[in-house]
C-alpha cells in the first residue's frame, strides 16, 4: 500500500539512501558489532552522499528539506539493522539543537562539519543517579569569567566514544527553585580537557553502538559555548523531544517490518510433520495479527509526520506513538523468535538481535512509563 505523505520524490530518495546502505554499511554491521562501534569513514561517506542533516539548513551545507527525509534515512538504516550508526541521533536528535537555538558563530562554527559527517554528536543528559527525572541532573557548568566549568558524571552516551561535539544538560544555577529553572544546555568539544570519556558500556543490544560513560572533570569551555540562554535549557530540551521521540516510533516500526518480512520468509521454508510451518494455522494466525498492527502502528507514524512536518504540537500522539509501537516491537520480536524455533535463539539468525535490540526502545528517549505520564497529563488526568 503507497503511504500517505510520500511521493515519488520521497521515493527516489529512498532508493539512493538503500542503494547506499546495501553498499557501504551494511557490509560493515558484524564488524561494528564485534567492535561496539562504527567507524568514522562510513560516517563521512554518508555526509558526503548528503544523508546527514537532510533538514539542516542549507546556508550551513544541509539538504534544507523535511522530516519525511530524515524519516526515510532511518528506516533504511533500521531495515538493514545497522543500529550502530544512529544517524537520527546525530542529525535529527542532536543537530537541531543547534539549527534552532545556536548563535550564528555556533552554527557556522560545528554545523558544516556536522553535516559533512567530520563532527559526530552526541547528547549528555543521563546521569548514573537519573534519568527519567532529568530535573535533577547534578552535573554543574559553573560559570568563572568568560568560562563554564564543568563537573559531573554522565551514563549511557551514545556516540559516546566517537562523538566530537555534545549538548550537555548541566545546571548553572544548582540552587534555582523549581530545579529545572537552573538547567543549561552547554556545547562541549571531546578534545577539551577534562572531557573524559569512560568505560564503553557492554549492552544486551545496540552491540555496533558505543554507549559509554562521559566524566566532566574542571572542564572549562568558552561562556560562547552556551546554547541559548542560561535557564532555558528544560524548556529547549522539551521543545525537541517530539522529534526524538517520533525518531524511535518511525525506527520502530521499520524495524517491525524488517523481522517480520524475515519471518514470514522463513516459515515459508522451514518445514515440520512434513509441511512449510507456514501451513499452521497457528503461525498465519500470529503473522495475519503482526503485520496488522505493523499497518495499525505505520499509519499512525506516517500521520503524526505528516503533523510534525506542519510544525504541529503532537506531543501527546508522539507519546502515544513511542509507547505503543516499541511495545510492539518488544512482542513482535518475541512471537517472530518463537516461530523461528531453536534457530531463533541462535545469534547467527538476525531475529534473535532483533528480540535483543528491541529491549532498548522502551527505553531511551524517556521510557514508556514516562510516555504514559505526559499523554495522561494532557488528558487533564494528574
Ligand atoms: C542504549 C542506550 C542509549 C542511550 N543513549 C542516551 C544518550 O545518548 N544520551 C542520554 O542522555 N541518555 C541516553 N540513554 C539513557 C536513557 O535515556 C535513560 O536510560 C532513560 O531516560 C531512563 O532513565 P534511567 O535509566 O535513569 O531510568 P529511571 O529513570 O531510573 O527509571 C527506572 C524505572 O522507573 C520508571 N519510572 C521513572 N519515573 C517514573 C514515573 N514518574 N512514573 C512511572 N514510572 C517511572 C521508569 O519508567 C523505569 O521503568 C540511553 C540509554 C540506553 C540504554
Amino acid at each position: 500500500m503507497r503511504r500517505d505523505g510520500f511521493g515519488d520524490e520521497h521515493e527516489l530518495f529512498r532508493s539512493q539512501v538503500r542503494r547506499f546502505v546495501e553498499r557501504e554499511v551494511a557490509p560493515k554491521i558484524a564488524e561494528w558489532n564485534a567492535r561496539g562501534t562504527s567507524d568514522r569513514e562510513t560516517w563521512r561517506r554518508a555526509g558526503e552522499e548528503g544523508f546527514l542533516g537532510v533538514n539542516a539548513p542549507e546556508a550551513y551545507g544541509g539538504a534544507g528539506t523535511d522530516f519525511r527525509y530524515s524519516a526515510i534515512v532511518m528506516e533504511e538504516l533500521a531495515r538493514a539493522r545497522a543500529h550502530g550508526m544512529m544517524v537520527s541521533l546525530h542529525s535529527d536528535i542532536c543537530m537541531p539543537y543547534l539549527a534552532s537555538f545556536g548563535s550564528e558563530e555556533q552554527k557556522q562554527k560545528w554545523l558544516p562539519g556536522a553535516i559533512r559527517g567530520e563532527t559526530l554528536l552526541g547528547i549528555c543528559m543521563t546521569e548514573p543517579g537519573t534519568g527519567s527525572d532529568l530535573a535533577n541532573v547534578q552535573t554543574r557548568a559553573i560559570r568563572d569569567g568568560d568560562h563554564y566549568v564543568l563537573n559531573g558524571a554522565k551514563t549511557f552516551i551514545s556516540n559516546g566514544q566517537i562523538g566530537d561535539l555534545f549538548v550537555v544538560v548541566a545546571k548553572t544555577d544548582p540552587a534555582a527553585d523549581p530545579p529545572h529553572k537552573g538547567i543549561s544546555l552547554i556545547l562541549v568539544e571531546a578534545d577539551t580537557p577534562g572531557f573524559v570519556r569512560g568505560r564503553k558500556l557492554d549492552k544486551l543490544g545496540l552491540r555496533g553502538q558505543d554507549t559509554s560513560e562521559i566524566f566532566f572533570q574542571d572542564c572549562r569551555v568558552p561562556a560562547s559555548n552556551l546554547l541559548g540562554k542560561e535557564g532555558q535549557g528544560f524548556r529547549m530540551l522539551m521543545e525537541k523531544l517530539q522529534q526524538e521521540r517520533l525518531c524511535i516510533a518511525v525506527s520502530s516500526v521499520a524495524s517491525c517490518q524488517r523481522a517480520l518480512d524475515d519471518t514470514v520468509a522463513y516459515v515459508k521454508e522451514r518445514r515440520a510433520f512434513g509441511q512449510p510451518i507456514a501451513g499452521f494455522q497457528n503461525t498465519q494466525f500470529k503473522l495475519a495479527e503482526l503485520a496488522t498492527e505493523v499497518e495499525v502502528g505505520q499509519a499512525f507514524v506516517d500521520r503524526l509526520i505528516g503533523a510534525h512536518v506542519r510544525g504541529d504540537d503532537v506531543v501527546k500522539e508522539v507519546s502515544m506513538a513511542k509507547w505503543w509501537t516499541t511495545d510492539l516491537q518488544k512482542r513482535l520480536t518475541a512471537d517472530c523468535l518463537q516461530l523461528h524455533g531453536g534457530y531463533g535463539f541462535m545469534l547467527e539468525y538476525p531475529i534473535a538481535m532483533d528480540y535483543a535490540d528491541a529491549a532498548v526502545q522502551s527505553i531511551y528517549a524517556g521510557t514508556n512509563e514516562i510516555m504514559k505520564v505526559i499523554i495522561a497529563r494532557r488528558m487533564g488526568l494528574g
